[in-house]
């Protein structure tokens, strides 16, 4: 039967093909004697109840979002956490034999299924399939790691996953990934990024997919509206395939038309459109669409999915292919920003209760000097090979900002007395994402080259609203006052001290927010590849005069949802042209 389920649409397009379960199964399981077996009793203990949270919270969204009848799974599934005799039989061969708890499960799976097997009645059989979901949870939950790998699939096929890491999503096989669908997530987490960036249509926060979906059924993805279908009759499949090769039609063709258009509003103010890359190989997709230079290069991507830490040499290698492509056009390096939802196995960064607020970015560097300064010095030598910026993230005050330009001056004078190139006037600046950096932007102002808003970071500590929470997702909203108020604030802060203020947040790929942000003052705009067609002929058909005179109307109105439906009704009346492409949107067109 045809299940149609909605989420929030994070990558545009349309995608059909087979499910690939992922990190619901085939989990490699290690076996090895405990030492302490209370604290690994502890430890399974403590999976059970992160499991059975997570199960409470797929039935409470699966109720409200389909009903309670779609949502009775997950009872049956939390009712099964409760089995006494799987309880008892793990914690006695614990005490007994003295093997980890995630292996005993999987002896337990082992044994259960046979025995269902040897029954031969389908439905103990599909019972055994509920039962074998949970303990996978259990067992997932006390791996932690990544389980599988996207990296090599075998066909073409949808992704279908309770949850994906950036880390799992950086290395997916992109040939063969046509899809992406997750039960969690929010439109500014990692994984939605980087699904825009490989311009693989993604659709995330579905809340219970991850269990409905099998291996091998066929499912419809369109990333544009948000919408997946699960099984699809005849009849839907034909009308998406239709609508899916008129979309690549279209997308041809607007290609093709906006060779001419430039990034200039119609009163002649040129606002280069530049474009946020996480690898390397990315440059060449943004010089496809004509990227003016690259606005955030996201380096944190180079440390993930590996064991060790990259060397100098190796850093430096990537920085400068970049700077040497992009070369006249300016490329900004950001430095490390691990933590929050980007971790790196080997880097053994804490379990922290609040990673978001937590051990993250310039927090981080400032207290490993040795990875910060091997990094620093990467950059500064690649700076001879293009037009270089260094920029630092999640900057909160003068006192860091200080701290880190002395770590640069120490790299600096390093480099100068062993001779080693590297270009002086490399730009220094700081990404403006915490509040507390807002309210003292003046300050910050007066001791940078630049400044890049990261609206991604600034959306979610401004509005205390976590950036990769589907539950949330419809409260994180850059068109409430208080974040156009704390943009125009930042770029006031900037043009006293005479420096240029871009933004490089998600918000600046959407074509809705192009005026507001232009009228607010902000001088440039990076964004991923995917969205820079849309934006520059957004750009092209804006008059400056005009979107000043609304970013002051707007600056005065207290009602996000007032502000919003404004902004896509000018949107809309100006032309139809995102709408064609598709974009990424949290909420609805209204
Ligand atoms: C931001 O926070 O807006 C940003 C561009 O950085 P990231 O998304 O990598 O946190
Ligand atoms: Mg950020």
């Amino acid at each position: 039967m045809e299940i149609a389920l909605r989420g929030i649409g994070v990558s545009p397009g349309i995608a059909i093909g087979p499910v690939l379960p992922f990190g619901l199964s085939g989990l490699d399981v290690p076996k090895y004697q405990v030492e302490d077996k209370d604290a690994e009793l502890e430890r399974f203990r403590e999976a059970m109840e992160r499991v059975r949270a997570d199960l409470q919270r797929l039935h409470e969204r699966t109720s409200q979002d389909l009903g309670p009848k779609h949502a009775e799974i997950f009872e049956a599934h939390l009712m099964m956490l409760d089995d006494v005799t799987f309880h008892k039989e793990i914690e006695d061969r614990l005490r007994e034999e003295g093997w980890n708890t995630e292996y005993l499960i999987e002896e337990f799976i082992v044994r259960y299924t046979k025995l269902l097997e040897s029954v031969g009645d389908t439905q103990f059989r599909e019972r055994n399939q509920d039962v074998v979901d949970v303990l996978r949870r259990i067992q997932g939950r006390l791996l932690k790691a990544e389980m599988e790998s996207l990296e090599h699939l075998e066909r073409p096929c949808v992704v279908v996953a309770h949850d994906l890491s950036p880390s799992d999503t950086a290395k997916m096989d992109l040939e063969n990934t046509l899809g992406v669908i997750t039960d969690l997530s929010g439109p500014t987490s990692h994984t939605a990024i980087l699904a825009r960036a490989f311009e693989i249509p993604a659709v995330v926060g579905l809340g219970s997919v991850g269990v409905q979906a099998l291996a091998g059924d066929t499912v419809i993805v369109d990333g544009s509206r948000g919408d997946v279908i699960l099984r699809p009759t005849d009849l839907t499949l034909s009308r998406y395939t239709e609508e899916k090769r008129r979309q690549e039609e279209d997308r041809k063709a607007l290609l093709l038309a906006e060779q001419t258009i430039e990034s200039i509003t119609l009163d002649g103010f040129e606002i280069p459109t530049m474009a946020n890359i996480e690898l390397p190989v990315e440059v060449v997709h943004s010089q496809t669409v004509k990227a003016q230079g690259i606005g955030l290069y996201r380096t944190e991507y180079l440390f993930m999915n590996r064991t060790s830490l990259p060397s100098e040499e190796e850093q430096f290698d990537a920085y400068a292919e970049v700077a040497a492509a992009m070369k006249p056009a300016p490329v900004t390096l950001r430095t490390l920003d691990l933590g929050g939802d980007k971790f790196v196995s080997h880097l053994q960064l804490a379990d922290e209760i609040n990673p978001q607020l937590g051990w993250r970015a310039i927090r981080f560097c400032l207290e490993r000097p040795d990875i910060f300064k091997a990094q620093l010095r990467a950059m500064f030598r690649a700076s001879v090979h293009g037009n270089v910026s260094i920029m630092f993230p999640l900057v909160s005050g003068l006192e860091e900002l200080r701290r880190v330009r002395k770590m640069v001056k120490e790299v600096c004078a390093d480099l100068e007395q062993r001779g080693v190139p590297f270009d002086p006037n490399v730009r220094i600046g700081s990404m403006i994402e915490v509040p507390s950096a807002v309210a003292v932007a003046d300050l910050l102002a007066a001791e940078c080259d630049f400044f890049s808003i990261g609206t991604n970071d600034l959306i979610q500590y401004g509005l205390a609203v976590d950036r990769a929470n589907e539950k949330i997702a419809h409260m994180y909203e850059p068109a409430h006052p208080a974040i156009l108020r704390m943009i125009r604030q930042v770029v006031r802060a900037a043009k006293s001290a005479r420096i240029p203020c871009g933004l490089c947040g998600e918000m600046a790929g959407d074509p809705v927010f192009t005026e507001i942000l232009l009228g607010l003052g902000v001088d440039s705009l990076s964004m991923s590849a995917v969205s820079i067609p849309m934006v520059r002929a957004e750009v092209a058909n804006i008059r400056m005069r005009v979107a000043r005179r609304f970013a002051r109307r707007v600056l005065k109105m207290g009602s996000e949802s007032a502000i919003k439906k404004l902004l896509y009704k000018r949107h809309r009346s100006r032309h139809t042209l995102s709408r064609i492409l598709g974009r990424y949107s949290n909420g609805d067109e209204q």
